[in-house]
């Protein structure tokens, strides 16, 4: 049997591993910060009729420049009136926010180029820098998993990258992310600072975002994607807004036509009913809230958090807790940080029944 070892494989990959989430069939999947709430039937007619329009298309190539769905995206970014106008021209969007971030890397990074995360992260940064020939090099963090300004500013001084990568709010901590380290950083490095927001929709009401942040920052980009809050990981769509001279160069990098047609209907028709496809918002923080109540009830220590999960400390043993909760048929994440698990805030059952396995756990 042939190894990878035995293949021409580049030099720089080998050893290296895989994004790692296990995908198993569970009744009750709280691993991967999915929305557990499925799509609301009368979303699901809407964007079936509109992927039924686009088949009559399909023998054609789609649009290269995907411009309806770019129009949606920024009417979507702008709309409430909290955050500036981001204009369709400032926007870009590929198959998963983790394409858009291996654009920026293609782009801004590659060989003899270095991107600056900070650790414990979302595992992808690092791994599309492999991907991508950019070295990854790292930050402190200061307690609680925070990131001030001058522990950011320390880092880009120290590195002198070409890319920084913010987490706001961060995965796998959940920690959010001050603006004021977002501009400390900006001001104080060269290249392009881009901040995942992967998770926007779940910070608390009214809670400025990075976008605001855009205007007069031409190197500043913003991530954002439709799997978590939107409910729609499966049909892969991710987005950012930056200033249009950054869309100009990820046109230099991606694959024509790199967005199918059907998912462009789709993404537009899901657009379509934005508020209906965000109404679990709502319910999803007050379950999150609730298992940084419950898990610290518990015995356990919850970090807080305005994503739509939580990470734990005080796990004795996370292995046989992770295992123990897949015998019940619950699935969670273990993120590799010592004596800590991570969990999806689900629906108010799932939550439920979560708690109730772990309390049964630790009496
Ligand atoms: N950024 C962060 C911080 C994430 O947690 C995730 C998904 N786990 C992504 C980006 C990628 O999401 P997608 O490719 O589905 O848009």
């Amino acid at each position: 049997m042939t190894s990878l070892s035995d293949l021409p494989i580049r030099d720089d990959l080998r050893g290296q591993t895989p994004y790692g989430a296990p995908q198993k069939a569970v009744r009750i999947a709280l691993n991967v910060n999915e929305n557990t709430h499925p799509v609301p039937p009368e979303v699901i007619a809407h964007v079936a009729a509109a992927v039924e329009r686009a088949l009559h298309d399909v023998n054609r190539y789609p649009d290269r420049e995907f411009t309806l769905l770019r129009e949606h995206l920024s009417a979507y970014l702008s709309a409430g009136g909290a955050s500036p106008i981001v204009g369709p021209e400032q926007i870009w969007a590929a198959n998963g926010s983790n394409e858009v971030i291996q654009h920026i890397l293609q782009a801004f990074g590659g060989p003899g180029r270095r991107v600056l995360g900070f650790p414990p992260t979302y595992s992808m940064h690092s791994i599309i820098a492999a991907g991508t020939g950019t070295a990854w090099v790292t930050g402190e963090r200061d307690a609680e998993f925070t990131l001030t300004p001058d522990t950011a500013v320390a880092a880009v001084r120290r590195t002198d990258p070409d890319v920084v990568f913010l987490c706001a709010p961060n995965n796998p901590t959940g920690t959010p992310l001050g603006l004021d380290t977002i501009a400390a950083v900006y001001e104080a490095s060269r290249g392009i600072v881009m901040v995942d927001e992967a998770y926007a929709e779940f910070m608390p009401a009214g809670q400025p975002d990075a976008l605001s942040l855009l205007p007069g920052r031409e190197r500043l980009v913003v991530s954002r994607t439709m799997s978590k809050a939107f409910a729609f990981a499966g049909a892969r769509l991710g987005y950012l807004a930056a200033d249009p001279a950054v869309i100009d160069a990820l046109r230099l990098v991606r694959l024509p036509y790199h967005l199918s047609g059907l998912t462009q209907a789709a993404a537009v028709a899901a657009l379509e009913h934005a508020p209906t496809m965000l109404r679990t918002v709502g319910a999803i923080r007050e379950q999150r809230d609730r298992l940084l109540v419950e898990l610290a009830r518990l015995g356990f220590a919850p970090h807080d958090s305005w994503a739509n999960f939580v990470l734990f400390g005080g796990v004795s043993d996370p292995q046989a807790t992770f295992e123990h909760l897949l015998e019940h048929d619950i699935l969670i994440r273990d993120v590799g940080l010592p004596n800590h698990l991570r969990v999806t805030a689900g629906t108010p059952a799932e939550t439920t029944e979560f708690l109730d396995v772990l309390a049964r756990m630790n009496p």
